[in-house]
């Protein structure tokens, strides 16, 4: 066998009691190995434990422990295990080569020993440990490359089937969960119910308190879910703030209500985020299977459904599917589809509402409401379709078209002399999800319509819905820049608050109608009223006040200092033809007010 180039390197070990022995042995190995050796057995041991030599070759006669013992003890030990040793054995002695075997020798030598033989031993064995050592260190290297490819695999499954967020299973592995909960459903009728659940407010969190307190709210919301069902149920976040629960095994409708409730309570609960105490609530649909559909798809759109419907009454609620829910999914898909025609076939037309000055009794103004003429359904009011619009999008192009249809027909009025007549057109919060767009079109309506920018009132409700408020506060201000006024509709509702006033451009709020609706009900009202009023005087503002349907409301009105009124008492919103009668005086003003319109 050739003798590798590596064999300085290797060292081999003799265990030998004689020193002649060992220099014997020495002067044969030396010149192509690194010779060591020990004289008695437990020396051997010791050296072999700190410092492993490449082979040992091993007397077997020594006093105290004999080379058998040695060779045992080292047979036995991890670090030594693989070291080959070669015994070295009076001639003829056959027990002892026996032996030799038995406690792990690899080889053995008979004394004298022949060096050429001694060379060719050695040199064998030590290239078959190198081998083994190769394939061993390969087989290593191999497992570790299967492990790390396993935790790789494994990785990539988490991260294709779970959310990297909340660690909950993604849309994906929740459509697999979905689909297995049907097999089983299959093989032996169990229910299974899909919850759907969205969060209300969640857009809020992430707009006023920035994305990292909506991750975190997420986490915890993800946690708290978690809570509520059982290990073998899945809780799955599909993206955004909508999560999932499969409820596996039901027994009756009622176990997943209980679920239901139980999510509302816990999402109702309020959350610590970022050490600031937050509050939320989630809206809830329920589907069952296999009642409300037999397949994955079917099931998600019922779930789904129903979830809708619990938002659109309210929210903090939840609502199993169910015929009525699915005619109302359809209805509001076919008003999107009729909505996107109705546009082009000119079904929408515009209203305009007399506001009227409540110290001079002469009108000061007209609000721009939106009707859409619907083929068969007749005259549509905003509150049937204003929120379909809105989810759609399409109030973008609606609001755009009653803008330039009201300066259209306004600018006539101004021009046949009535300039100081304010046109109000209503903004939706969806409006300022673009708003360059929005700058742009009020910019090219004024400039095509001729209509100026100082009698147009813009008025916003629901800013809290709006999706970038910085952004949204530039625009205002860039649109006032213009001349243009900016009013707070709706004021005293809902999201509209104080702090608004202080930070938004605005110069006119309108006091919500509400306030007037409810006065005999609750006589509080009237102090409200009173308080608005006058706190917004101090603070400059413009005041109207909407829904005036009595005689005795513009006596209290004028007494608490309100500017404007508005409401049916003097008129309902009128078309542009009847409202250019009231201009010109052929038809009157409500209210007993003798002379509404101003002197041109
Ligand atoms: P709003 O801006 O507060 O408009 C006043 C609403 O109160 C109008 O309802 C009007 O008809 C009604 N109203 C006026 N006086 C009285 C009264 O004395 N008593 C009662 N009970 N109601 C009165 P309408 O036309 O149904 O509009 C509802 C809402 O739809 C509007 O509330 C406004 O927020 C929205 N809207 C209307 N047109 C548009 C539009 O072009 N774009 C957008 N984004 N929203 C619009
Ligand atoms: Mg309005
Ligand atoms: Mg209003």
């Amino acid at each position: 066998m050739d003798t590798p180039p590596s064999t300085q390197q290797q060292t081999v070990m003799i265990v030998d009691d004689s020193s002649n022995n060992i220099r014997l042995l020495a002067k044969i190995l030396g010149k192509d190995y690194r010779v060591r050796y020990a004289t008695h057995g437990r020396d051997a041991i010791d050296q072999v434990t700190k410092d492993p030599p490449d082979l040992i070759l091993l007397d077997v006669m020594m006093p105290e422990m004999d080379g058998f013992e040695v060779c045992s003890v080292l047979h036995t030990h991890a670090t030594s295990r693989d070291i080959p040793i070669i015994m070295v054995t009076a001639l003829n002695d056959n027990a002892s080569e026996m032996r030799s075997f038995e406690c792990g020798a690899v080889d053995f030598l008979t004394k004298p020993v022949n060096p050429a033989v001694v060379m060719a031993r050695v040199g064998a064995h030590l290239a078959l440990k190198r081998e083994r050592d190769e394939l061993a260190r390969a087989n290593h290297m191999l497992n570790q490359e299967i492990e790390e490819r396993r935790k790789l695999e494994k990785q990539l499954r988490e991260m294709a089937e779970y959310d990297a967020l909340t660690k909950l299973p993604n849309r994906k592995l929740f459509r697999d969960r979905l689909q297995q909960a049907m097999l089983m459903g299959e093989r032996n009728t169990a229910l299974f119910a899909l919850l759907f659940i969205d969060l209300d407010r969640f857009k809020w969190v992430n707009d006023t308190l920035g994305h990292d307190a909506g991750d975190d709210l997420l986490v915890s919301v993800s946690e708290r879910l978690k809570g509520v069902v059982r290990k073998s149920d899945t809780v799955a976040r599909l993206g955004g703030d909508e999560f999932t629960i499969i409820l596996n095994d039901i027994h009756h409708d009622s176990m997943a209500e209980l679920v239901a409730r139980k999510v509302l309570e816990q999402l109702s609960l309020p959350f610590e985020i970022k050490g600031q105490p937050v509050d939320i609530s989630g809206s809830v649909g329920i589907a069952i299977y296999p009642d409300d559909g037999t397949n994955s798809e079917d099931l998600v759109k019922c779930a789904d459904s129903a979830m809708y419907l619990a938002k659109e009454s309210g929210r903090n609620t939840f609502f199993f599917f169910s015929p009525e829910v699915n005619n109302q999914a359809v209805a509001r898909i076919r008003m999107e589809h009729e909505m996107r025609r109705a546009l082009d076939k000119a079904e929408f037309f515009v209203d305009y509402q007399p506001k009227v000055n409540v110290a001079s009794g002469t009108l000061a103004g007209m609000e721009a409401l939106v009707r859409w003429d619907h083929p068969r359904d007749g005259i549509l009011f905003p509150q049937h379709f204003l929120g379909t619009a809105e989810s759609s999008g399409l109030i973008i192009q609606i609001g755009e078209w009653v803008l330039k249809q009201a300066c259209q027909d306004a600018v006539e009025w101004i021009a046949a002399g009535f300039q100081t007549l304010k046109l109000s057109v209503n903004l939706s919060a969806i409006q300022f999800h673009e708003p360059e767009r929005l700058v742009d079109v009020v910019t090219r309506t004024l400039e095509e319509t001729g209509f100026p920018a100082q009698n147009l009132e813009l008025e916003l409700t629901e800013y809290m819905m709006i999706k970038d408020p910085e952004q949204a506060t530039k625009t205002l201000n860039i649109l006032k820049g213009m001349g243009i006024s900016i009013a707070m509709d709706d004021f005293g509702t809902g999201y509209s608050s104080m702090a608004l006033l202080k930070r938004l451009p605005i110069e006119v709020i309108k006091i919500d109608r509400s306030f007037l609706e409810n006065l005999n009900i609750d006589p509080r009202n009237k102090t409200f009223i009173s308080a608005m009023v006058s706190m917004a005087k101090k603070l400059g503002l413009h005041v109207v006040v909407e829904g005036v349907e009595e005689m005795d409301h513009i006596k209290m009105l004028k007494k608490y200092g309100s500017d404007e009124v508005q409401g049916f008492l003097f008129s309902p919103p009128l078309g542009k033809n009847a409202f250019n009668q009231l201009l010109q005086g052929k038809i009157p003003l409500g209210g007993g007010l003798a002379h509404p319109v101003p002197t041109q």
